[in-house]
Order: structure tokens, then sequence, then C-alpha cells
């Protein structure tokens, strides 16, 4: 029986979070980024929240937890994006905010607590060994190394290092259970998969060991062109030159940048489509010469050696979702999709999403290597009207041949292919046996007979029935 009241007595020692408002806040994440979670979550609030110092008080929260019944919510920084950090069946939410500790920095890894922000991460590593993360979410200055590897897939590095789960870009975890005497498990190889992106619904991360990679003072550039496929193409070529140290190629449709762009609309067009770029100082020489070769393409702003009156600030941070908020900053209609366009063909699907869907849909890309070869990711901006319209959108880019990745569901299996990941659900099963760590968020716990044909509603959804 689920006993509030006792567990927050027995935890009365700690940090804790009592005040309406500050439990409500540290219960929200950027879910509504999507009309249809806003719908469904905007609701939601946790019972209280706790802010442990070290993994001693993370296991005590989950001993006293788990006697008491009461669900446990991880929270990092809370900018995720599907309400990974939303605590659906109230309860208590564990915002890991205070472990911040970056134990060891060695040339190539890093060894820290799950709290650090992602930007002082890279400061430590910067000054400790000339490192810096491989890759980062481009809330690099909000979010935090634990959220990321729980909840995030790849980012600002992926176009070099690929995506986040992928082999060798993460090191091992320390994870601790959901049981009467929480244990302390070592993660690596083939075990990182059972907590890596699964938004704490099976254990909580207390540390982590990270690759690194050189930390170079990264020039950030603008480059404009007249032709969105020529731009693609641009992006394309720019990930095949290998002597060219990247970090960042995101593709801009038109009238993307002129519309809410708010620092680069002085310097673009209405119809000018654009790109995000990060290119290593010592790559420059090769970059400019590979740009000469395009007379399509121009370069607008480059982060060294420009006279914007206005800086426009970090490049990253007009790429990945925060195009998307930039929108919403604008027109606050605007939502987004996740596509995978793929190794093969992506050229020929985002001219077909274009002749079917512009400007309802605007193309945001992202490169991506996969398996050693180039791939398009893409946050899309839609100009939302219906629910079924979204739907009628995303079907149509499955049938097209490009993947989505549905940001409007707040479960893991539809966050994805519409399957679970049995290595997850397995590890659940051993250890958070009652099912307290942020429930909801894995249908196959639940309801392992689901069948996707409709959004997943869970039963146990604070206000719900
Ligand atoms: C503007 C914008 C841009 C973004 N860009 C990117 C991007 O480029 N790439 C990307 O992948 N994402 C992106 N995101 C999503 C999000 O910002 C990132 O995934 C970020 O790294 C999450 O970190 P966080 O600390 O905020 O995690 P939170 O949102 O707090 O948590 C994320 C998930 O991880 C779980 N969790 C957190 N800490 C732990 C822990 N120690 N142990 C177990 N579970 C834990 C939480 O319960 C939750 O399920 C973006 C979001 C926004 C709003």
């Amino acid at each position: 029986m689920t006993d509030i009241a006792a567990a927050k007595a027995a935890l009365s020692h700690l940090d804790l979070a009592e005040k309406e408002s500050d439990v409500r806040a540290s219960s929200r994440d950027f879910f509504w980024y999507s009309p249809v979670l806003k719908d469904r979550l905007d609701h939601v609030t946790a019972d209280f929240v706790v802010r442990p110092k070290s993994e001693a008080e993370v296991i005590e929260v989950l001993r006293v937890c788990h006697a008491h019944d009461v669900p446990v919510t991880t929270r990092g920084a809370g900018t995720g994006n599907y309400g990974q950090a939303m605590p659906l069946a109230g309860g208590c939410v564990m915002h890991l905010r205070h472990m911040t500790k970056v134990k060891e920095v060695h040339p190539g890894r890093v060894i820290c607590e799950p709290g650090v922000l992602l930007k002082d991460l890279d400061a430590a590593c910067r000054e400790a060994a000339g490192h810096e993360l491989r890759m980062v979410s481009s809330t690099w200055s909000t979010a935090t190394i634990g959220g990321f590897v729980a909840g995030g897939s790849g980012g600002v590095g992926s176009v070099t290092w690929g995506a986040l789960r992928d082999l060798g870009n993460i090191i091992r975890l320390r994870v601790v259970t959901m049981e009467a005497e929480p244990r302390i498990l070592e993660f690596r190889g083939e075990e990182l998969a059972r907590v890596s992106h699964a938004y704490g619904t099976n254990g909580i991360i207390t540390e982590v060991e990270m690759p690194l990679a050189p930390a170079y003072d990264w020039v950030e550039m603008f480059v404009a062109c007249d032709d969105f496929m020529e731009a693609a193409v641009l992006a394309q070529d720019l990930a095949a030159e290998d002597g060219i140290l990247k970090k960042l190629i995101s593709v801009f449709e038109a009238p993307v940048p002129h519309a809410y762009f708010q620092r680069v609309r002085p310097h673009v067009a209405e119809g000018t489509h654009m790109l995000g770029l990060m290119v290593a100082p010592q790559s420059m020489d090769g970059f400019l010469t590979f740009l000469a070769r395009r007379p399509g393409a121009r370069l607008i702003y480059r982060s060294d050696d420009h006279d914007w009156p206005r800086s426009p600030g970090p490049v990253f941070e007009y790429g990945w979702n925060h195009t998307t908020l930039r929108a919403l900053k604008v027109d606050p209609s605007i939502t987004y999709l996740q596509v995978r366009y793929g190794t093969e063909g992506a050229l020929e699907k985002m001219a077909a999403i274009r002749d079917r869907f512009a400007p309802e849909v605007l193309q945001h890309l992202e490169v991506m290597k996969e398996g050693g070869r180039t791939m398009f990711a893409g946050l899309s901006l839609v100009k939302f009207t219906t629910e079924a319209r979204l739907d009628e959108i995303m079907a149509a880019h499955e049938e097209i041949g490009a993947m989505i990745f549905n940001p409007h569901r707040y479960t893991l299996e539809e966050g994805g292919r519409q399957t679970v990941d049995d290595r997850q659900l397995a590890f659940k099963r051993e250890a958070d046996p009652k099912g307290l760590l942020n429930p909801g968020k894995m249908i196959a716990w639940d309801d392992p007979h689901w069948g996707y044909d409709r959004m997943y509603a869970y039963p146990k959804l604070q206000g719900a029935g």
C-alpha cells in the first residue's frame, strides 16, 4: 500500500522539497513541445521531491520508497522532451542535481557522478586533459550526463561518433537497483543497453564513465544556399570528407532561418536555406577549399571572424531540438517530428516529403554516422492542426521510407519502433520487482500484449478515470 507520509517522514533528514511550486517545477520537463503530450500530462505532479547528495543517500531513498510502495522518478535536469522525467503516478521525484563530482579525468575517458552538467564536465575535461565529451545534447549548458545517458540519443558530435548507444560511446555505468535491499551493479559492454536510454525505469545510474575526444576551439559557421537539395548534398559531401574534422552538420529548410532564428534573420532572405556547421580549426583550410568548389554556397558567419553586430551565440544551439525551441518561441502552433532518413536514398525521401508537405512540414536535418556511413536524421517542424493530421503526416513519412521515432508519446516502445527492448524488461524484472521506477513508461511491464493500434494510456496516470 503506497504510504507517502511514511516515506517522507523516513527521508526528512535529506534535502526534501515540499513546497507545491517547487514540487510542480521538478515534475515537468520539455514535454510541452508536443501538443499531444501537453494535453495528457500537463497536470502531472509528484507528491514530494528529494535531492540526494551521494550514492548512499540514493540507496536510502530507494530502500525507503520500496518499503512504502512509493514510485520513484529520477530527474537529471528535466530537459527531456517526452515526459521522461515526469512522475505519471505521482510519488517521489529523485532530483540528482547535487551529485556533481568529477572523480577522474584521463586522456580519453572521464569518471563522474550523474548530476554533472555537460558543460561543466567538458570544462573539467578540457582543463585536466585537453579533452571533451565525444557527443552532447544541444542542451549542453543545462542537461546532466546521467540524463543524457538515460534519456538522450545523440547530438553535437554524432556526425563523427555516431549515436550515444553505439558500442564504445559509453564505457561503464554504476547502477543501483530498487529492492528491499538495493544492490550496486557495474555494467560494461553488452550490459550497458539494459539501462542506457531506459528512462530510469529499471535502475538508477550513480556513476558514469564516458570516452573523450581531443578538445578544439571549434569554428562555428552558417552557410547559406538558395536550393534546399543543394544544401542537403553539400551536407552529405562534407560528411564524406574524412580529412575535415567536424562536430556538427545541420541543415535548415527555408524559411526556418529567416522566420525563427532572430539573430540570423538580418543576414538571410526568406528563401534562404542554411547549414549550421562546427569544424576543427586545423581543418578550416580544407573546409574553405571544399566550399570554394560549390558556387551556390555562401559562408555568411564564422565564429572566429565575423562582423555581425550581434553574435548569434553557439551555432549548435540552433540545431537538434533547439531548432524547435526557437520556432516555438515565434509560433506556438509549431511542433516537430523525429525522422530517420537512413543511409540509402535519403535525398530522394527528402525531395518526396518536400513535394508533399512543404510548408506544413519544414525539414531540419542532422547528419550522423551510422555503421561508419553517413546517415541523415531529422527534427522536422510541423504546423500543428489536429492529432489526426499529425498521425497522417507520420504515416506518410513511413510510406516514403523515412522512419518516425514518435516524440508525441511518453513510453519507451512508442518513442522507438513499437517493440520493447527485452534486455531492459528482463533487467526491470530483476532490479525493480515492484515496478516502482518511473512507472507508465514501459508498456511491456504493465501490458505485455498491447497491440499498438492506438496511443497507449497508462491506467494509473494521475487523474485518469
Ligand atoms: C532545446 C532542446 C534540445 C535538445 N537537444 C537534444 C539533443 O541534441 N540530443 C538528445 O539526445 N536530446 C536532446 N534533448 C533532450 C534532452 O535535453 C537531452 O536528452 C538531455 O541530455 C537530457 O538530460 P537531462 O539531465 O535534462 O535529463 P532528464 O530530462 O532529467 O532525464 C531524462 C531521462 O533520464 C532519466 N534519468 C536522469 N538521470 C538518471 C540517472 N542518474 N539514472 C537513471 N535515470 C536517469 C530520467 O528519469 C528521464 O527518464 C533536447 C531537449 C531540448 C529541450
